[in-house]
């Protein structure tokens, strides 16, 4: 079927990063980075519904801003951006693309048809973080038939309690947990074991057993997890809150690890009265052999043709003057060696 193009705004928005890497935005990634998965942002008239907490996007935040996921998303012509992504097509750097669908009653037609334009004209797979408040009952078909890879489900929070309070009831939002979690599972029925992930934010006020938690239960459903740590975001109901200390985030993110490689399972590790990770219930060269080379504290999303993870976001949860939480490139022995001394880091 071809695509309907009335129903594709002719404005996007995309991550500073991806605007850098096609050409679209001046600037260059501290440390050489580059960014293999361009993430698109829908932008429909009245933006988005929702009114999370920690989002940049929310309906009621306190200051009006550009920013979502601590960077800047210019506004650009859909024409604009997929020229340039057939552009630098064939170079190997861009190796996927994501649309982030927004709350709104529009979007799931919207970005069906952009899916199939995308599709159509680009050669890169294409990921949808799917708004499951908007999707419907056959949301997910659609996006499959209009030719998305994979999918992502934000689910954010790590507990019911967290989600009600930051995006549910708490907030006047119109998200419910059980109806995130429902919609990674369809999605898992729809495209498959393995291609849907949840996104899961460290620093939420959850403690280190609770995320641990909602991993080993996106695990277990058949997918993986996309963790990110909070960033205070400008303009945001929590832009006054601290981000979380950075061993937490490396527990975390070794946790994450062991989890989603069939490691170690959550029920084994150990934690102190306070819910942090204490032990992961595996034997000393099971850590060992996790942590050489570093790969479990690099970002975690959906993965490139020749890199693990395309979607390494550079520099999305920290600035490039701060020490880096997700490594959008192999860390390097000094940055391992420091990886190795927050993860034991408790103060
Ligand atoms: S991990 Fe990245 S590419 Fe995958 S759904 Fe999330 S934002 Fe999109």
């Amino acid at each position: 079927m071809a695509s309907d193009l009335s129903r594709v705004n002719p404005t996007l928005r995309l991550s500073l990063a991806a605007a850098m890497e096609l050409g679209l935005a001046r600037g260059f990634f501290a440390r050489g980075a580059r960014l293999h998965c361009v993430n698109l942002l829908q932008e429909l008239p009245g933006g988005c519904r929702a009114n999370c907490a920690f989002c940049g996007l929310g309906r009621q935040r306190l200051a009006r801003r550009d920013s979502f996921i601590r960077v800047d998303w210019p506004r650009r012509a859909a024409d604009e951006i997929i020229a340039r992504l057939r552009a630098v097509q064939g170079r190997g750097v861009v190796q996927r693309v994501c649309l982030s669908m927004i709350t709104h009653p529009q979007a799931l037609d919207e970005a069906v048809a952009l899916v199939e334009r995308l599709r159509a004209e680009v050669a890169p797979p294409i990921s949808v973080l799917v708004a499951p408040t908007v999707l419907g009952h056959d949301g997910l078909t659609r996006l499959r038939r209009a030719g998305a890879e994979r999918v992502g489900v934000a689910i954010d929070c790590a507990t019911p309690e967290l989600f009600s309070r930051l995006r549910g009831p708490g907030v006047a939002g119109p998200h419910r947990w059980e109806l995130y979690w429902d919609a990674y599972a369809w999605a898992l029925a729809v495209f498959g074991p393995g291609l849907a992930g949840v996104h899961l934010i460290h620093g939420l006020g959850e403690s280190e057993r609770d995320l641990a938690r909602a991993m080993q239960r996106a695990r277990d459903m058949g997918g993986a997890t996309h963790l990110f740590s909070f960033f205070p975001e400008a303009g945001s109901l929590l832009q006054d809150r601290p981000q979380p200390p950075l061993g937490g985030y490396r527990r975390a993110q070794l946790a994450r690890w062991l989890i989603d490689g069939d490691l170690a399972v959550e029920a084994d590790f150990a934690y102190d009265d306070q819910g942090r990770i204490v032990g992961f219930g595996v034997g000393a060269a099971v850590i060992e052999a996790a942590l050489e080379g570093g790969q479990c504290f690099m970002t975690s999303g959906c993965p490139g043709q020749s890199v693990a993870v395309a979607c390494n976001r550079p520099f999305a949860n920290e600035r490039p003057s701060q020490p880096l939480r997700n490594f959008p490139f192999a860390p390097t022995p000094d940055d391992l060696a420091l990886c190795r001394a927050q993860l034991v880091d408790y103060a």
